[in-house]
């Protein structure tokens, strides 16, 4: 069986392939490997609708085998739910990660953030091979540190403290993201679904 994956993004692409490692008989492949395809604009007001916008151009190329899209991002309560669907690019349309970091942590000053409460969520949207669409949703809740810790991981991982934790996703690494982390979580609730078809 194949799976194509609509994200260009190597982190979440690593953590996907790690994800997948327990279902051997799945050949995944990214969007990457298609010369000449390019991300969709995504401009959806919610985390299922560019998830829906990428998964669906992917699976008009693929349409004869399971094609999955996420999309996803941090939720500041101190920020009324900013940067959300806006992470990517919170900094600016062709912001680094670190780019990013440095405003949300500059924001939360500005605005005299004392809640520092927060939560990534992820949302992923699935294409079977007759075309019909699943969706799963994965939550991770934490706090926002004060400044960036660790070497791991992508985006916001060296700000991010998960809830029970005392150190950055950043500094806990893979291990502990494949088992906690709202993709992890969205993402085995769609493996289940995807064993049912094997
Ligand atoms: P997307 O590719 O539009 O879903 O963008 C998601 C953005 O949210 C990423 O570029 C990161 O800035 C942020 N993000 C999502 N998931 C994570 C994560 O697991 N760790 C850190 N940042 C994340």
């Amino acid at each position: 069986m194949e799976l194509w994956i609509a994200s260009s993004n190597t982190g979440k692409i690593k953590e996907f392939q790690t994800l997948l490692l327990t279902l051997p008989s799945v050949q995944i492949h990214t969007q990457n490997e298609i010369s000449g395809f390019s991300s969709p604009e995504e401009n959806g007001d919610s985390f299922i609708a560019n998830a829906r916008i990428k998964a669906r151009a992917l699976h008009a190329i693929k349409n004869k085998c399971w094609v999955i899209a996420d999309d996803s991002g941090l939720e500041v309560t101190g920020l009324g739910g900013l940067p959300g669907i806006h992470s990517a690019r919170y900094a600016g349309a062709k912001a680094r990660d670190s780019e990013n970091v440095a405003k949300l942590l500059k924001m939360m000053q500005i605005r005299n953030v004392s809640d520092r409460s927060a939560q990534f969520r992820a949302v992923i949207v699935a294409y079977s091979p007759s075309g019909e669409e699943f969706q799963y949703e994965g939550i991770m809740k934490g706090q926002i540190s004060a400044k960036v810790a660790g070497i791991h991981g992508f985006g916001y991982d060296p700000v991010f403290i998960p809830e029970g934790q005392t150190q950055t996703l950043a500094e806990l690494g893979p291990g502990y993201k494949n088992q906690h982390s709202h993709r992890a979580l969205a993402f085995k609730n769609f493996l289940e679904n995807l064993k049912s078809h094997l």
